[in-house]
């Protein structure tokens, strides 16, 4: 089978940063962002004049956090009122509400350019998505489509159909959804090492917010999750909390100045203390500097390494705890695992590589790539086995996370696939009626491990009607499972007398958004791409004028023979401009940002010509046609 000719992308779309990787002459590049970074945050901001994603958008957050998003990640593919959400939501400056409709899906709400605007997560994602095919086109040159994105191991079908749909509005093709710790292991090449033999992998990803703890068993090509465990509230921001309250105390006992109640200096304060805990990372000791900090408080500190371990020991030692819960989850012993695998920027913490090799009796930790880029290295050359493969038969499979069945009579879950089944896979199993002359059955699909079906999450539902009279237990019903390497779910069931036959697909059309929800939000992402494209140009056509305005400035400064006509005539223009350009900042027209270039131009330019021609004479230059020459 012929296949289309693309870059090999791996994207791993983080809960606060994003990376992005490419497979090019065999072996995997990381790509850098406009801003130089091997990372791009995962923040979408909405202002009065643009919207902005990534490092600009984080740049601003304190200063416009009620319309700074992020951690978008831990919304998708959930309902409003899940207890995660609702925790969540307790600790955000930005407002989510529910939709309307009866799915009661969380909506960001935002205020952008002055209007109030709803947006769900897998819009934001997508704009995070939409901004990282930026940066991946900026990078190679080339259209990105086909891209393979990672998602956490513990991810249901709703969630990755969610992540599914983000791709679609940011005009990507996922070609293929995979777990976060299998992209880390392939990126550590240990499904290779594997192929001899059976291999457990420990995965052990501490980012900025949360902890994921994985076992992994790697066998002939197959990933199979064990266990997952972990914390979803502890990561690189509760070490960099630490800091900072250690020096607001600090300041507080040496320039007797409470800076708490201070957005701007704790902003500051918190952007050094998170420079300095990475600093400690490779170096012994370093230091905290900080000019104007807070009421005329040049602030400087020595900060030494043995002082933040002391901070952040609780912390170091809580990341143990969801390892060993790993191993009981998934019944081993730590004598069982092979590798273990670091991913996530605080996985560089010192004192956490000591406490986890320890705790493994003193095993070499996996940690020669960056930990950061090690789930897009995988991803990405995960996807340059896919797009090289002519092979159809040849898939690195990942495993269904969560177990997959129908409700009973009795409202139990009857498993048809269990959890941890490699995919892609088929199942089939038999039914029959309860009632004497039963002609429908309904089907409700259920995902999760609750025996109770309804307390695990509903997926769909489909009926089968057209069973002939029967006496009860008679008929003949069979139900199949089916789920494609990109786990699409299909279900159908079927009368075996009647051959009546009835199912449905558990994709984006049913699963999460509707596919004329997608359509209409593939419309909007192109207009909010136009409206920032229009942004940039505004943005230009305002520099113009207010370098012109800047040259004018200067130029009535520095000329002081202007006659006092011309001189109050330039200022009043100039004064004008001002106030019609700090009323007007908003317009959306480009062309009144010219007109008013050309309007002050129309007034300045003659003078400027004038003393121009003035300053010649003085100096004795005459101007013959277009070239100057000088007179000796
Ligand atoms: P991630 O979400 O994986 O990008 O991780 C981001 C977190 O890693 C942030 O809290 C960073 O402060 C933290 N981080 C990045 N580099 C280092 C480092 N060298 N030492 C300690 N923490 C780091």
């Amino acid at each position: 089978m012929a296949k289309e000719k693309m870059p090999a992308i791996g994207i791993d779309l983080g809960t606060t940063n994003s990376c992005v990787a490419v497979w090019r002459n065999g072996k995997v590049e990381i790509i850098t962002n406009d801003q130089g970074n091997r990372t791009t945050p995962s923040y979408v901001a909405f202002t009065k004049k643009e919207r902005l994603i990534g490092d600009a958008a984080k740049n601003q957050a304190t200063i416009n956090s009620a319309n700074t998003i992020f951690d978008v990640k831990r919304l998708i593919g959930r309902g409003f009122y899940d207890e995660a959400v609702q925790n969540d939501i307790k600790l955000w400056p930005f407002k989510v509400v529910p939709s309307n409709d009866e799915d009661k899906k969380p909506l960001i709400v935002v205020t952008y350019m002055g209007k109030e605007k709803k947006f769900t997560a897998e819009e934001i994602s997508a704009m995070v998505l939409s901004k990282i095919k930026e940066i991946a086109e900026a990078y190679l040159g080339v259209t990105v489509k086909n891209v393979v994105v990672t998602v956490p191991a513990y991810f249901n079908n709703l969630q990755r159909q969610a992540t599914k749909d983000a791709g679609v509005i940011a005009g990507l093709n996922i070609i293929r959804i995979i777990n976060e710790p299998t992209a880390a292991a392939i990126a550590y090449g240990l499904d290779r090492k594997a192929a001899t033999g059976k291999t457990n992998v420990m995965v052990f990803d501490l980012g900025g917010g949360t902890l994921d703890v994985s076992l992994i068993t790697i066998e002939s090509d197959a990933f199979e999750v064990k266990s997952v465990s972990g914390d979803t509230h502890l990561g690189g921001e509760d070490f960099d909390n630490r800091i900072v309250n250690y020096f607001v105390n600090e300041i507080k006992r040496k320039h007797r100045k409470d800076i708490s109640g201070n957005s701007k200096a704790i902003g500051r304060l918190r952007a050094a203390c998170e420079k300095a805990k990475r600093i400690l990372s490779s170096a012994a000791v370093t230091s905290i500097d900080i000019d104007c900090l807070f009421e005329g408080i040049d602030f400087s500190s020595s900060f030494p390494r043995a002082r933040f371990e002391k901070l952040s020991f609780d912390l170091c030692k809580r990341c143990i705890g969801p390892v060993e819960k790993c191993l009981k989850d998934a019944k081993m012993e730590k004598k069982d695992v092979d590798e273990i695998v670091l991913v996530g920027g605080s996985s560089r913490i010192p004192k956490i590589q000591e406490l986890l090799s320890k705790f493994f009796d003193g095993k070499q930790l996996c940690k020669s790539i960056n930990p950061d880029e090690a789930v897009a290295h995988g991803a990405a050359a995960h996807a340059a086995i896919l797009s090289c493969v002519d092979n159809e038969d040849y898939v690195l499979v990942d495993v269904t996370p969560l177990s997959l069945g129908i409700e009973n009579h009795r409202g139990e879950m009857s498993v048809i696939i269990p959890r941890n089944t490699p995919i892609p896979v088929m199942k089939v199993k038999e039914f029959t009626t309860t009632e004497d002359n039963q002609s429908e059955i309904t089907f409700n699909v259920y995902e999760g491990e609750n025996p109770i079906a309804n307390k695990n999450n509903f997926l769909g539902v489909f009926e089968l009607s057209g069973i002939p009279p029967a006496p009860k237990e008679n008929p003949n019903i069979k139900a199949w499972f089916e789920i494609d390497a990109d786990s699409i779910m299909k279900c159908y069931a079927q009368d075996e007398a009647s051959g009546s036959k009835n199912g449905i697909t558990i994709s984006y059309q049913t699963g999460n958004l509707s596919k004329e929800d997608v359509e209409r939000m593939l419309r909007e992402a192109e207009k909010y791409r136009y409206e920032d494209e229009l942004c940039k140009v505004k943005v230009q056509a305002m520099n113009e004028l207010e370098e012109y305005l800047e040259d004018m400035r200067y130029f009535l400064e520095a000329e002081k023979s202007i006659v006092l006509e011309d001189r109050n005539m330039m200022e009043d223009v100039i004064e004008k401009t001002v106030q019609w350009m700090d009323w007007n900042f908003l317009l959306t027209e480009i062309s009144k940002f010219k007109d008013k270039l050309k309007e002050l131009k129309s007034v300045c330019e003659p003078i400027v010509k004038k003393m121009d021609k003035l300053c010649d004479a003085e100096a004795g230059i005459t101007n013959v046609g277009n070239d100057i020459v000088e007179v000796d």
